[in-house]
């Protein structure tokens, strides 16, 4: 009477929410290079270098933190300084 089918798709759904970790938590391994930021400026996670005269634009002489020569910014402090030299167009 559809009971064995019933007792079958209870067994499929266990195993499935084992995960703890939640994938909100993305740690990075290089941090951004601007001193009032504490995001992560990895590749995989949108991060970019800018050079040193870029930043000194943006975020003054001693707001960021060189790493060979180069700044290395996360996502939104990109974004930040995308938007302070608005030479090319964004569509955001
Ligand atoms: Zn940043």
């Amino acid at each position: 009477m559809g009971f064995k089918a019933n007792a079958r798709k209870h067994q499929k759904k266990s195993g499935e929410e084992s995960k703890k970790t939640s994938p909100k938590a993305k740690e990075g391994v290089l941090s951004c290079g601007i001193k009032s930021c504490d995001g992560f400026a990895d590749k995989n996670m949108g991060g970019r270098s800018l050079s040193i005269d870029n930043a000194v634009e943006t975020w003054g002489d001693s707001g960021y933190t060189e790493r060979k020569g180069r700044v290395r910014v996360c996502k939104p402090c990109y974004k930040v300084w995308k938007k302070d030299n608005k030479s090319d167009m964004d569509p955001y």
